[in-house]
């Protein structure tokens, strides 16, 4: 039986973009369950941030994009406008993006589709993949098959991950020129987390996630955004509840097993942004695995290669925690910074600041105790007027 150099579990982006990196420097095996294109649920919303690690160009390739956003506190509250010089998101309907990126995987290594891991086992030198029809052998395995590949739970014990419950329905229409162009986040709408309002080439969608134990019901989504058009909801998914999970704590590599992408736990908890987390992740342990097939040591250079992503991420679950978990706090800031708010959201995905940055800067705290003071004090002379 041929023993790959290294074989990748899912073709989504991350399995995709670590296909792309080893592609012709090593033999790979990709394993994708299903026959893409394939349905992801996804807002489908990409920051300029990726467009280095993609072997296409956003403009060129998206549905549509954005120099502006509105930003709502809960359905009816204020509203935010935030614009930006440059698109600042693009969107795509997830099966068209994965599949353009598929199709590039497709091209560079070996790619077998339908094809579901129902087991990992080490065996000898190298690792044994089990699917449901064969088995194959790799020395190296990317685990990159998203948020629910239960073998992760045998092979990480350890891992502790926090499921962020998320849920999107897409629209489809034939009078596409009714549609708005303009995404709208409604934040604290559900009352734990957010919802949104993208734009498609045909259509739109509408999702939404919650932060804590709670899942996002469906329903919600009826009241964002009305449309006067005659829409078309996508029936086959309307009632899909999926998770964002996010490693709280836990390792990303055990012995020459990777994980990658949702696997690994990457995706941001504040803004659920995980496509380019799954691709820089991906690029990244390619990069590792290629290093130490070609006989350098790597275990200093291992370390955490995710280090900075999940430093990132324990911030931005803090300010999540707070932010989403108290719903008085949460009114308080939008009603008082909402603008400055609206504008570190656009910042952030822009890649013109990130959470250390903005946390790090001791202006921001005494602007909000400032306004702070400013608010509790007119409300004290209020109630006493
Ligand atoms: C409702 C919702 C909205 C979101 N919106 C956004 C957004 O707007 N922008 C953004 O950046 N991120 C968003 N995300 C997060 C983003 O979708 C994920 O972080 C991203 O898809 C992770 O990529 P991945 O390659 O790790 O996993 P996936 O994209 O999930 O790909 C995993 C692949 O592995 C395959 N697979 C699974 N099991 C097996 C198996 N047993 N054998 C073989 N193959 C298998 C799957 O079929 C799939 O193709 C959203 C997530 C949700 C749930």
């Amino acid at each position: 039986m041929k023993i790959y150099d290294v074989i990748i579990v899912g073709g989504g982006p991350a399995g995709c973009a670590a296909a792309l990196e080893l592609a012709d420097k090593a033999a790979v095996l990709l394993l994708e369950k299903f026959k893409f294109p394939r349905y992801k649920a996804c807002g489908g919303g990409v920051t300029p941030l990726v467009s280095t690690l993609l072997p296409f160009t956003l403009a060129d390739t998206c549905d549509t994009y954005s120099t502006r956003a509105i930003i709502k506190y809960k359905l009816d509250g204020t509203e935010f406008v935030v614009t930006s010089e440059k698109p600042f998101l693009y969107f795509y309907r997830r099966d068209r993006f994965d599949n353009m990126l598929f199709e590039f995987a497709k091209k560079a290594v070996d790619v077998i589709e339908g094809m579901s891991v129902s087991d990992i086992i080490e065996d000898r030198d190298n690792f044994k993949i089990i699917t449901d029809s064969e088995s194959y052998r790799g020395k190296y395995v990317i685990i990159a098959a998203g948020a629910n590949f239960k073998i992760i739970r045998k092979l990480f014990p350890e891992n502790i991950y926090l499921n962020y419950s998320a849920s999107e329905i897409e629209y489809f229409t034939n009078e596409t020129d009714n549609i708005s162009k303009t995404p709208v986040f409604y934040l604290g709408y559900p009352s734990n987390g957010y919802s949104w309002y993208f734009p498609k080439k045909n259509g739109y969608s509408r999702g939404g996630g919650v932060f804590g134990k709670s899942k996002v019901d469906l329903e919600i989504f009826n009241a964002l955004r009305i449309q006067p058009l005659s829409e078309q909801r996508d029936h086959r998914f309307q009632q899909s509840n999926w998770t964002i999970p996010i490693l709280k704590s836990g390792t990303t590599r055990r012995k020459n097993i990777f994980l990658c992408g949702d696997a690994a736990g990457l995706a941001d908890p504040l803004t659920g942004e995980g496509i380019r987390f799954a691709l820089i992740s991906g690029k990244r342990t390619a990069q590792l695995i290629l290093s130490e097939l070609q006989g350098v040591r790597t275990d200093k250079l291992f370390g955490e290669i995710y280090q900075d992503i999940r430093e990132e991420n324990r911030l931005a679950f803090l300010l999540a925690k707070y932010f989403f978990g108290h719903s008085q706090l949460m009114s308080f800031l939008m009603k008082t910074m909402g603008n400055e708010l609206s504008q570190s959201y656009l910042n952030l995905v822009t890649g013109k600041t990130n959470y250390y940055k903005l946390l790090k800067n001791h202006k921001n705290y005494f602007k909000i105790l400032r306004k702070s003071i400013t608010y509790f004090y007119k409300k004290s002379l209020n109630s006493i007027c």
